[in-house]
């Protein structure tokens, strides 16, 4: 056998044990494809057209993506005046959603979302439940979280046995994250998914309003959103966005203890408005470095990227 020969060999092999080879500077090294879901992506986020979504997600590695819709239009105090409409930065809502999955159906799945205050609310959500959606959310209203509205949300996610995706964000999207416990509880069938701001911000004892949104400093363990997920096995967390990447990376001692103490309960997601998707630009693929930095083992690494996603969403 040649030198080329032999190569040929080996490639055909490997391609058909699932693994990749790499041709270009490193020819000759191989290396595993390791898939990664992304949990938080949205269509038309901040005016991005659907190809540079694609090819964003694409550069990224990200080889499943479950894409988050707004809800409609609306003006009323949940939306603060319109406001929060398209989730406060252009995103479409389910069909747009829908249609992306049907053309892609590989890599992409939906949520199904609705102003969780409107009468169509439920049958809306259903309707795309029904069509395949995986999840509910991206829940960012000006909502009570145990209102009643959001009640009828929750055992809308029971029957259809899917998680549900909230945004914590104080004085803006769903108040009341002190006493979400009683909804833990109260629905311990639900999984519910916490994202943004405020579940980030109170990974730390000792937060305080002052600290601002984005708290930067060492972190104290044993803060609310660190106590619900050691509390609830029905309690998971998004680890997208910027509010994501800046609790893994303020206090890198806390997070190696945090990811390993929560290694079942965290899921990868990007939630980046950006084309590039690698570099300085792209905060998804900040966030897939720090991960691969911090997890404490590779079976910590796959479970953040990938495994926790796969069985929360039964792929
Ligand atoms: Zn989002
Ligand atoms: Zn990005």
């Amino acid at each position: 056998m040649t030198h080329v020969d032999r190569r040929e060999f080996l490639t055909a092999g490997l391609a058909l044990a699932g693994l990749a080879v790499d041709s270009g500077a490193n020819a000759g090294a191989f290396q595993t494809v390791e898939p990664i879901i992304d949990i938080h992506q949205h269509v038309g986020y901040a005016g991005r057209a659907d190809d540079g979504l694609i090819a964003h997600q694409r550069a990224m590695g990200v080889t499943t993506t479950i894409l988050l819709p707004a809800g409609r239009a609306a003006n009323r105090p949940s939306t603060h005046a319109g406001g929060a409409n398209g989730l406060q930065a252009q995103c479409l809502g389910n069909e747009a959603c829908f249609q992306i999955v049907k053309s892609h159906p590989k890599a992409y799945l939906s949520g199904a979302n609705e102003v969780p205050d409107l009468d169509e609310a439920v049958p809306e959500i259903e309707k795309y439940l029904t069509r395949g959606a995986v999840l509910i959310g991206e829940q960012k209203f000006g909502v009570e979280c145990d209102s009643p509205a959001m009640q009828k949300l929750y055992q809308l996610a029971q029957a259809h046995r899917v998680p549900v995706l909230m945004h914590w964000q104080v004085d803006m999207y769903n108040y009341g994250f002190e006493r979400f416990d009683k909804m833990l509880a109260k629905y311990p069938q639900v999984n519910f998914i916490g994202h943004a701001q405020t579940w980030w911000a109170n990974i730390d004892r000792n937060h305080t309003l002052k600290a601002g949104l984005y708290p930067k400093g060492p972190v104290t363990a044993g803060g609310l959103t660190d106590r619900y997920l050691s509390d609830y096995p029905n309690m998971f967390g998004d680890l997208s966005a910027g509010s994501g990447l800046n609790a893994l990376t303020r206090d890198e001692d806390f997070t190696r203890d945090f990811l390993t103490r929560h290694q079942n309960k965290l899921l990868y997601g990007s939630d980046c408005t950006d084309v590039e998707g690698a570099g300085a630009k792209c905060q998804g693929a900040q966030t897939i470095a720090a991960l691969r930095r911090l997890a404490g083992s590779k079976s910590i690494e796959r479970k953040l990227l990938h495994d926790n996603a796969r069985r929360l969403f039964r792929l």
